[in-house]
């Protein structure tokens, strides 16, 4: 169930489970739009939600979460971010209206990097309202390691390797045919302190050169299965422990 459907269908249905994505809008470079980890969440979580059901596992899936803490990305044109108290606000008042029309376990999923606030934001739901769960699951963390093992060859934080080779695999009309590889020598927390405009001229941090319509079908597939898996996994643990 999702929000094409009536609000009787989704009472009808019975669940009490519901799914939250949460994307961003800013700049990544050349070759992606700003919309790009929106698009990402999106189609992840609607190929998610379409497995759950054939696991017999009803939810009502939510549209992304669009606007999100972007800070790191100002200074590039496009970019919209909310200052990280908003987004825990936005999560909190969402999560307070499912838990009052009957929903018990809300999935936070993540797909931006600098949604830090998400994490804080979720203990803070859980143990101050007993009863309620909320899961954060991070899009981009779900696949076990030794399974990806050989996939990417190089690291990718930012529009590199893995995240064009996603949006490839989405549609390869949404990328741009130029692009500049760039990986800048400082660690990933000079990102507290400076902006990508200061760290990386373009707003890349990877090699998108690298990527490929393959290896991101190979990625979508394994996160979209191991995605699942966790959803499941964790439903069956709160329906076993509902209040603590
Ligand atoms: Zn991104």
């Amino acid at each position: 169930v999702d929000i094409f459907n009536t609000h009787f269908e989704l009472k009808e249905s019975g669940t009490d489970v519901a799914i939250l994505p949460v994307g961003s809008i800013e700049q990544h470079t050349r070759h992606l739009p700003l919309g790009t980890d929106s698009i990402i969440a999106w189609h992840v979580s609607r190929r998610v939600s379409r497995a759950l059901e054939e696991e017999g596992c009803e939810h009502y899936l939510l549209p992304p979460v669009v606007f999100a803490t972007s800070l790191e990305h100002k200074g590039f044109v496009g970019t919209v971010t909310l200052k990280p108290p908003t987004l825990a606000m936005v999560i909190k008042d969402i999560v307070t209206c499912l838990y009052e029309h009957g929903f018990r376990i809300v999935f936070v999923l993540n797909f931006h990097g600098g949604n830090f606030i998400l994490k804080p934001t979720v203990r803070e739901i859980n143990y101050d309202n007993p009863g309620r769960k909320v899961v954060l699951l991070d899009g981009w963390d779900a696949v076990p390691p030794a399974e990806m093992e050989g996939l990417f060859e190089t690291p990718d934080l930012h529009s590199g390797e893995s995240e064009t080779s996603v949006m490839l695999a989405i549609d390869e009309k949404l990328v741009r045919e130029e692009r500049v590889d760039f990986v800048p020598e400082d660690a990933r927390p000079v990102l507290d302190m400076y902006s990508f405009k200061e760290v990386t001229p373009e707003g890349v941090w990877g090699v998108p050169s690298k990527a490929s319509k393959e290896k991101g079908e190979r990625y979508l597939e394994l996160k979209v299965k191991y995605t699942v898996k966790a959803v499941l996994r964790w439903i069956r643990r709160c329906r076993e422990h509902p209040a603590y």
